[in-house]
């Protein structure tokens, strides 16, 4: 099978990549590398024993997409393409959406021109926004509270209404709740190359020394700690469950969103104790203030998922911690 992977540079796209050539797949990469380094690929290449084709491409530019997709002759297309952080795009509405929505719906004209109807998207955890309840089954309503959770809302419409409209579409929306970890080769991993503001590789970067300390944002949030709470899933599962997708886009049709989280709560605070224990030294904090657009607490109800893409286990925190070390010890910049 050949699947194109927008965004292919980026931190879940390098790790795709590698796992569907491993597979035996062929895979196309297209990235504008704007947050993602085109020697990713060499090392793609490293891990894989075989290189992806790669087109440094804007998915929002329609032609040179459509002729990508055309010259690729691929089945499926996984939409990793877009921009991701929740604190920046309380600054940058217009282009949150703009890349998101205008990426997406280049992607879907492209696709169309080129007769590709199986699509896994990227989507997030955080267009649920406050829920009622956590764990957050994927049956609860969209209630998104800043523009990057927005534009992710958005899209799934989009998506939605193409596959109501013309039923030879398969798509399959997932809905990440917070991607962490590397690769264990150390290889490839999560690495930002216009804004480090996730909160483990802020965690990575301190304990490098190139930040003094991590910002805890919120101390008084309604958490057993006050601070916020996240549910952390490996890159690698995360992997997993796009390559159980492509399974599923394949004998199915219409639009479907699953959750893809582990299922388990995790505190600001406890997660950089976590990171503490795991590599073994202290981690400097200082509290600051909430940032605007975040809600208390996200975790995923993973029933659904784990049943539709057949995953039975997830990596733990301390599998993330390591793998992210490597990674990040590793790296000479
Ligand atoms: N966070 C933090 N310090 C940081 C970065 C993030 O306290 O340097 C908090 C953030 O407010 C949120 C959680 O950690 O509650 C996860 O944030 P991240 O940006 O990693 O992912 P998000 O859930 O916002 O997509």
């Amino acid at each position: 099978m050949t699947i194109v992977l927008t965004g292919g540079c980026g931190f879940i796209g390098s790790h795709q990549a590698v796992a569907l050539l491993e597979a035996g797949h062929d895979v196309v990469l297209v990235d504008d590398l704007s947050n993602a380094r085109e020697s990713v690929v060499d090392r793609i290449a490293e891990i894989a024993g075989r290189r992806p084709e790669f087109h440094a491409t804007d998915v929002r530019d329609t032609e040179a997409l459509t002729k990508v997709l055309a010259a690729s002759g691929c089945d499926s297309i996984i939409h990793f393409a877009g921009l991701k952080h929740v604190s920046e795009s309380m600054e940058r509405a217009i282009d949150y959406l703009d890349v998101n929505l205008a990426g997406l719906t280049s992607v879907l004209k492209a696709a169309d021109t080129t007769g590709v109807r199986r699509l896994v998207f990227s989507s997030s955890g955080s267009i649920y926004g406050p829920a009622e309840r956590v764990p957050i089954p994927e049956t609860a309503p969209v209630n998104p509270t800043n523009p990057y959770s927005r534009s992710k809302a958005l899209c799934e419409q989009v998506l939605a209404q193409v596959c109501a409209v013309d039923p030879s579409w398969s798509v399959m929306s997932l809905r990440y709740f917070n991607p962490a970890g590397a690769h264990p080769s150390g290889l490839i991993g999560e690495d930002p190359t216009h804004l480090i503001s996730n909160l483990v590789p802020v965690i990575m970067e301190t304990v490098n020394g190139a930040f003094d300390s991590v910002p805890i944002f919120g101390t008084d949030f309604d958490t057993d700690d006050g601070t916020a709470v996240r549910d952390y899933i490996h890159v690698m599962d995360v992997v997993e469950a796009h390559a159980a997708a492509l399974d599923v886009v394949k004998t199915t049709t219409g639009f479907e969103a699953l959750n893809i989280g582990r299922g388990e709560g995790v505190s600001v605070r406890q997660l950089i104790t976590a990171a503490g224990d795991v590599l073994d030294r202290p981690i400097p904090t200082v509290e600051h203030p909430r940032r605007t657009g975040d809600v208390a607490a996200l975790a995923a109800d993973t029933t659904r998922s784990k049943k539709r893409l057949g995953i039975h286990d997830y990596r733990g925190v301390d599998t993330i911690f390591r793998d992210a070390w490597r990674f990040r010890a590793g790296r000479t910049t």
